[in-house]
């Protein structure tokens, strides 16, 4: 068997966001500065996290960046206030609300009160229904992500049978849509999918988004596929530690000494299978932030009619 080809998504992402830089640069010639609005309501510790790296990227990335934090107790209305004075502001380009949200903040509201143009997030259904009809529009991170995956490392997607498990709103659905918008043929399986491992034995690309470490197993994977593995799973327990790394010492290593470790939703003996994949960490992982930054500077272009 040959050794799998690993997918690098922190050389991707970092090449991508040299690009972002160099077109924040240009833009910055002619007075243009893409800014970043970041809602993070209340202290959930890993949201706190998520949003300072975005606010720091975002600077380093030359773009202007503005934290915006409510507090936990906020209500829808003075949230949907939030939204309308950032959709207001002419040095705002994207808006990212950071989920989840306190449960008396209506979520699915306020998404749809973030005007289309700045929703770098690409959750509007507006935007939803553009990717969908193949027009311009600003697609999900994570999804957008892979297909540069796919692309930058010469991945042939056209007339390849895909295969995504998963039909969340946030990665299985607009990932299948970009595949096949890329001329894929996509199957998209989920929780009521019937002999799944039948379906997955035919991709070439398979994607697993199900949120389930280790689900996808050596059977299930065709021999030579390109493997997306977008499940991020924290272990802490020495038995699972053994069920997916046994042998691995620089992981035990980094597991004993945090106590605890990341899976994927695939099995890392499947990835053996593999022909290329993406590994967890380093895979998928860092290529949300690298399209949040481009989407940003691609909202900025759209709206000012530079694109
Ligand atoms: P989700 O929980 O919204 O969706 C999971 C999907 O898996 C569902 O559509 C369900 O039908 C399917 N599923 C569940 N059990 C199944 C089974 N037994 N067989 C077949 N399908 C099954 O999850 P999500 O938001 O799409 O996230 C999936 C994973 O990706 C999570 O681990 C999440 O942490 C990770 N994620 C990573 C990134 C990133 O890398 N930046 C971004 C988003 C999500």
């Amino acid at each position: 068997m040959m050794t799998p080809r690993i997918l690098d998504g922190n050389a991707i992402a970092a090449q991508i966001k040299a690009e972002v830089a160099a077109e924040a640069q240009a833009l910055a010639a002619k007075g243009v500065r893409p800014g970043l609005a970041a809602v993070l309501v209340g202290n959930v510790p890993a949201s706190e996290i998520y949003v300072r790296n975005k606010v720091r990227t975002s600077e380093q990335l030359g773009l202007y960046s503005d934290l915006i934090t409510p507090p936990e107790t906020v209500t829808t209305e003075e949230m949907l206030d939030v939204v309308a004075q950032l959709n207001a502001r002419d040095d705002i380009d994207g808006i990212l609300i950071q989920l989840p949200l306190p449960k008396q903040v209506n979520a699915k509201r306020l998404l749809e009160a973030v005007s289309p143009e700045k929703d770098v997030d690409g959750f509007h259904p507006v935007n939803v229904g553009r990717l969908q009809t193949g027009q311009p529009a600003l697609a999900p991170c994570t999804p957008a992500g892979m297909i540069e995956i796919l692309k930058r490392s010469d991945i042939p997607i056209a007339g390849q049978n895909a295969v995504v498990i998963g039909r969340s709103d946030i990665v299985g659905k607009p990932i299948s849509i970009l595949l096949l918008q890329e001329n894929a043929t996509v199957t998209i399986c989920h929780s009521k999918t019937r002999d799944l491992a039948s379906v997955t034995r035919n991709a070439d690309i398979l994607v697993a988004a199900i949120g389930r470490p280790g689900f996808v197993t050596p059977e299930m994977v065709k021999p030579g596929a390109t493997i997306l593995d977008v499940g991020i799973n924290r272990i802490s327990s020495r038995e699972e530690f053994d069920k997916y790394f046994a042998g691995d010492e620089k992981r035990e290593q980094a597991f004993l000494l945090k106590g605890s470790t990341i899976v994927g939703d695939v099995h890392p003996e499947a990835f053996k299978v593999a022909g290329a994949y993406t590994p967890v960490p380093g895979g998928v992982g860092p290529l949300t932030i690298a399209m949040l930054m481009a989407n940003t500077v691609r909202a900025a272009k759209l709206r000012r009619g530079l694109v």
